[in-house]
């Protein structure tokens, strides 16, 4: 499980500054498709090999309505989640009672916070400080200039790790327990949950609320044998249901957390950004769910560049896709032509959970896309392909020398990385990136999953 970072503090404070000096290195594979409008909230950060989940808040002022309360609810549900809380004051502006409101409701939460001082450059940056000790945040202000990276590093490795590293452990001792509180449904076959295999598939069904989360799940249940039923612990714990379908193992990691057993209250969980964010970085294969009468919003595009980010493997369904005419679906087409063209290498999907169309079919391409990520690659085969996708085009000139492509090796899988050898490589136009791609994905018959495409300098 990644731990999970909160940034907090008043609009323009620098949180996305932050924010994206963080993520930033995560982000080449999501920089190769173009068109992904994200609201940049939430990431992938790591210091020194710890992974963990960073998300920024937005900014909360404590008046909001309409669409900035939801937003603002969840910042608030986002800060009740974190395993930490970086709290953000502009050392330029001063203290201000947006500031004193935040500190107001974070002392109360019992949680982790670390004030942090920004925009530190260019100032006396001690004796800009001093006043933040009244929020009555612990003993340190941390100093840092987001803008510059200043600080940054120490704030990370002296504060930030050691809590994350404790927090690891802490988790693990948890782990051990849970494993006798397992709840299992009446009247089904019980098997003890056997050690993780390579082969099984962590299937997560993501989607924004209200798209068919549960509804498809229940579905997929009612159908297929469910071997273990194991109940959430938590409210930002997804449930993880072992279920088999025509002899493979899945686990179906159900973000929306239902609850089949008849006999307890149905309980509605949350829609939670940081557990849907924890099933993606969990899961081998993505579900992504779109509701049809909604079309393709900037909370699925958003969710999509999580998983992207992630590198995980992608199939989507477009549901709710019964009693619809034809003009709406033609709309939806054209929309996933314009707006989802550059997943060219995801299955989508047109279904009905409601009543179960087209539900089977999702197997094959989730199967595709699991073996696509896992499969090998030999040196021998990316440098083949290599050599035939410059034959037929060859790259451009830059300053009257051909940029030179001499061979591949494969760098890795899940998802496939195949890291290729040449000179002048960082001045290839996206285009010819794009075309080399797509050459890979055609020969290596890969569908489903993003292919990573890296590049060396050789002398
Ligand atoms: P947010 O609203 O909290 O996400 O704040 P932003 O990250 O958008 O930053 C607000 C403004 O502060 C922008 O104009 C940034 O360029 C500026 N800013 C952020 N970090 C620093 C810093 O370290 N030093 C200075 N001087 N300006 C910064
Ligand atoms: P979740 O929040 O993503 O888990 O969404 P739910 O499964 O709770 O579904 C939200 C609403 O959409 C419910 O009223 C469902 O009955 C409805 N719904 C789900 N799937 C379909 C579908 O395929 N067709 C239609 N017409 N409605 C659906």
């Amino acid at each position: 499980m990644l731990p999970v970072v909160a940034l907090v503090g008043r609009p323009n404070v620098g949180k996305s500054t932050l924010f994206n000096r963080l993520t930033r290195t995560r982000d080449a594979l999501v920089a190769d498709y173009p068109g992904l409008t994200r609201d940049r909230q939430y990431g992938q950060a790591s210091v020194e090999e710890h992974p963990f989940i960073v998300i920024d808040t937005g900014g909360i002022h404590g008046d909001e309505e309409g669409i900035d309360a939801l937003m603002a609810e969840q910042s608030l549900m986002a800060v009740d989640e974190a395993d930490a809380v970086l709290f953000l004051v502009d050392a330029r502006a001063g203290l201000t009672s947006a500031d004193e409101a935040i500190a107001d409701y974070l002392r109360k939460q019992d949680k982790k916070v670390f004030l942090v001082a920004n925009k530190i450059d260019g100032i006396d940056a001690d004796s800009a400080v001093a006043e933040f000790f009244s929020l009555g945040l612990g003993e340190t202000v941390h100093q840092i200039a987001a803008a510059h990276g200043r600080g940054v590093t120490q704030l990370l490795t002296l504060a930030l790790t050691p809590h994350i590293e404790a927090l690891g452990q802490e988790v693990d001792a948890d782990d051990n327990n849970d494993a006798d509180e397992l709840i299992f449904e009446e009247g089904q076959e019980v098997e003890v949950d056997a050690p993780e295999e390579d082969d099984k598939i962590k299937l997560a069904i993501i989607g924004k609320p209200n798209v068919g989360k549960s509804t498809l799940t229940n579905r997929i249940l009612g159908e297929e044998r469910v071997v273990v039923y194991d109940m959430p612990g938590t409210t930002r714990d997804s449930v993880y249901i072992p279920m088999e379908h025509n002899g493979r193992e899945y686990t179906l990691i159900d973000t929306a957390g239902i609850r089949r057993r008849k006999n307890v209250n149905d309980v509605v969980e949350k829609y939670s950004v940081i557990k849907t964010l924890r099933a993606i970085e969990d899961a081998n294969v993505c579900l992504l769910i779109i509701d049809a009468r909604e079309g393709i919003t900037d909370q699925d595009l958003s969710l999509l560049g999580f998983i992207l980010e992630a590198g995980r493997s992608l199939v989507v369904a477009v549901n709710k896709w019964d009693g619809i005419d034809q003009e709406i679906k033609d709309n939806i087409h054209k929309e996933l032509d314009r707006r989802l063209g550059f997943i060219d290498f995801a299955r989508i999907h047109f279904i009905s959970a409601l009543h179960g169309t087209g539900v089977g079919h999702l197997y094959e391409s989730v199967e595709e896309a699991f073996v696509s990520a896992t499969k090998r690659i030999s040196t021998s085969m990316v440098t083949k392909i290599l050599d035939m996708a410059v034959f037929d085009h060859q790259p451009p000139m830059h300053n009257g020398r051909r940029i030179k492509l001499k061979y591949a090796h494969a760098g890795g899988y899940n998802p496939p990385i195949v890291v290729i050898h040449g000179n002048q490589t960082k001045y290839l136009p996206p285009s010819y990136k794009r075309y080399l791609m797509n050459y890979y994905r055609k020969s290596l018959k890969i569908m489903g999953t993003p292919i990573k495409i890296e590049f060396r300098e050789t002398s």
